[in-house]
């Protein structure tokens, strides 16, 4: 469904569920604290400049030429381009809530990607009361019956298992308790998965699945984080629908850090492979809305894909997804703990 028609279909919510939203919105959006923000309207939405971005962060660059803005400081950039939702920090992908807005010499980046996607990722230090995990709770998608996606050269549900499997003797090597949801060929209910996971407090939850399009030349790894409140969910087929808060919602913070952590790291463990980067993004699935510890569901490949397909079910290949999953949840700590 194109952007607009949806956009169209928002506006058209009853008034008393928007000021709901909006109420809500204002809560769950504080500023990052120690900055003069400069908050301007652009359409009903609150927007940043891109000049109060560079003084925060300590930018030594800032400079917007034609449609795209370039942040920059020793070591470090961020891009972003007006009336597109692609932000690109550090080579990292990303897919905002709301397009940024290109306005003269100046770029503007909606209130709730600022709080909810560069802050976290540009300071996840600075993310506020983040308890310590010593456990990891692997989710293999689907399974039993529910094969998931079904490629030529195997099934999801098997590649899933697979990565998971090794990706869980790893982690306990490295001296973490792992909790997987299934750690066979079963059948586990999405309500049961939620619950395993909510039963280990000190833990950060990983799910697992492989990607069908119908488009046969898709590929590439995407890592998803839950939707915050008020924004649009990336795959939904009723985007418009149910914006509301989520149990997983109270963790936005360090998911989209969890979720960069893990994109960045499998990434470069597949460099010689040369993976499609489709990003870190948003969406409701029902296992990442219903946790109450930090969680994301990873998408490791495309399974029809002529190549992608053919490597994700050789065992060299998912070895090295288990081992940039678990650099990824390593690292993640690391930034915690700074
Ligand atoms: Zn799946």
């Amino acid at each position: 469904m194109p952007a607009f028609s949806a956009m169209a279909r928002i506006r058209r919510l009853p008034p008393v569920r928007a000021a709901w939203l909006a109420a809500v919105l204002a809560l769950l959006l504080a500023l990052p604290l120690g900055a003069q923000w400069n908050v301007e309207k652009i359409g009903d939405r609150d927007y940043l400049a891109g000049r109060d971005v560079k003084a925060f962060y300590s930018f030594t660059q800032y400079v917007v030429n034609g449609n795209t803005a370039t942040f920059q400081m020793p070591g470090f950039w961020m891009r972003a381009h007006g009336g597109s939702k692609e932000l690109t920090i550090k080579g990292l992908k990303f897919v905002m809530s709301f397009p940024a807005v290109r306005r003269g010499e100046e770029i503007f980046f909606s209130r709730t990607d600022l709080v909810k996607l560069i802050d976290p990722v540009l300071r996840p230090d600075y993310i506020k009361g983040l308890p310590d995990f010593d456990t990891v709770v692997l989710d293999p998608g689907h399974g039993g019956q529910d094969s998931g996606a079904r490629g030529p050269h195997g099934l999801e549900k098997d590649i899933a298992l697979k990565t998971a499997l090794r990706a869980a003797a790893l982690l306990r090597a490295r001296g973490f308790k792992v909790v997987l949801t299934r750690s066979t060929d079963t059948f586990v209910t999405l309500e049961n998965r939620v619950a395993i996971a909510n039963r280990h407090p000190r833990a950060v939850f990983v799910s697992i699945h492989f990607n069908h399009a119908s488009n046969r030349a898709a590929r590439g790894i995407e890592t998803f984080a839950l939707a915050p409140v008020g924004t649009i969910s990336a795959i939904d087929r009723w985007p418009e629908r149910n914006l509301g808060k989520r149990r997983g919602n109270s963790r936005d913070a360090e998911n989209i850090a969890l979720a960069t952590a893990v994109q960045n790291s499998v990434l470069r463990r597949l460099e010689l492979a040369r993976p499609v980067d489709r990003g870190v993004k948003r969406a409701r699935f029902s296992v990442i809305s219903g946790i109450t510890v930090p969680g994301i569901l990873f998408e490791g490949g495309f399974v029809a894909h002529a190549e992608e397909g053919k490597l994700l079910v050789h065992p060299t290949y998912q070895q090295m997804l288990a081992e940039g999953l678990v650099r990824g949840i390593e690292n993640y700590r690391r930034a915690l703990q700074k």
